[in-house]
């Protein structure tokens, strides 16, 4: 992005921001300032609604380098996507953009919602738009840090093409790594599932890694060698080394708050429950990306935000006929 443009946004963005202008009540608010809830908040404006975004900036994937998969911005840094986004976004001035923490959601009644902020005190709102994303368990192993987003991913559909053919490793244990292990051999035939102890494994799970030609170590991982963040050897409690350019982690991941389950949102077996398009069990409290556990990529969130935001819009049509 060029540096005008870049003033620009920021102008707009203090402009709307100021204490001022933040106070105003808003029709929606949109938690979350990710592709889901910056997507949600471009359709709500363009819909003639209100919009507040409150966004603390601690957006999933902020190390990464590179997105990729995401049509049209293929390539390009996370960052620069955000930033592009809140500019069009800003374009409208139905939206507003505020460095603003939500810290309880209270549902007063269909389409009826009182929002409490660490900075700005209490909202009211008509519908409110969640999408806070995730956040990743990433192992405390020395020197992981340093190559988390540049050869440590999560994701092979994000990450896999740039190792293909390349020695790699997964961390990880039980069915799940396994799994993850087999959707691998998609992109090198050279894998490692390194378990970090005794593998949780059953005897199927081992037969269908031996199968696949997936090698297994069990010894305690204990740091990671590598040079500018790339990967170089995984060493293990043995002080055995282990060459490899990529690792990819299934150690789990959790929602960045708790917002939609303190506000009293039905929950299932893998998370809060929605509809089709987003909407939880509370009448215009909506869900949107990584949150929903759903697939998880910018793509998608940035789809399950536009969604939401029409059935917001729609909701708040029946609303304003009805009481005429
Ligand atoms: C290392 C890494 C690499 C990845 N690479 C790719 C890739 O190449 N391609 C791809 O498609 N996907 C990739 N992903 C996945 C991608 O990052 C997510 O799918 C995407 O960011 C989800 O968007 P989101 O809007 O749901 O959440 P996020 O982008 O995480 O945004 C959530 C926002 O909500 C804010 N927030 C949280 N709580 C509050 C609160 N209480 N009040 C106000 N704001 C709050 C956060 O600060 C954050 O800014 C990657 C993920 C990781 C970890």
């Amino acid at each position: 992005m060029s540096g005008s443009r870049n003033a620009t946004v920021k102008r707009r963005m203090s402009a709307s921001t100021g204490p001022e202008a933040v106070r105003h009540d808003p029709e929606v608010m949109i938690v979350g300032g990710g592709p889901a809830g910056l997507s949600g908040a471009l359709l709500l404006g363009r819909s003639m609604r209100h919009t507040l975004v409150c966004d603390t900036g601690q957006y999933r994937n902020a190390r990464s380098r590179a997105l990729h998969g995401f049509l049209s911005r293929d390539g390009m840094a996370p960052a620069d996507l955000l930033e592009e986004a809140r500019a069009q976004v800003l374009r409208y001035e139905t939206v507003r953009i505020a460095p603003i923490e939500v810290t309880r959601i209270h549902c007063l009644g269909p389409l009826q919602f009182s929002v409490a902020t660490r900075q700005h005190g209490d909202f009211r709102c008509a519908a409110v738009l969640v999408a806070t994303g995730t956040q990743d368990a990433i192992p405390d192993v020395e020197g992981m840090a340093a190559c988390y987003g540049i050869s440590v991913h999560v994701c092979p559909y994000c990450d896999g093409w740039e190792h293909r053919g390349g020695a790699i490793a997964i961390l990880g244990n039980g069915e799940k790594a396994m799994r993850l292990a087999i959707l691998m051999r998609q992109w090198t035939p050279d894998l490692v599932v390194c378990t970090d102890g005794p593998a949780d494994m059953d005897r199927d799970c081992l037969a269908e890694l031996r199968a696949g030609g997936v090698a297994l170590r069990e010894e305690k991982l204990v740091a990671l060698e590598s040079k500018m963040g790339c990967l170089t050897h995984l060493v293990f409690a043995d002080g055995t080394r282990l060459a490899r350019q990529a690792l990819f982690l299934d150690t789990g991941q959790q929602t960045r708050s708790k917002l939609l389950e303190d506000a009293g949102c039905a929950c299932g077996e893998n998370g809060i429950v929605t509809d089709a398009d987003g909407q939880t069990s509370l009448e215009g409290l909506f869900a949107a990306g990584d949150i929903t556990k759903d697939v998880q990529l910018a793509v998608i969130a940035a789809a399950e935000g536009a969604r939401a935001a029409l059935a917001i819009n729609r909701a708040l049509a029946r609303r304003s006929t009805a009481s005429h």
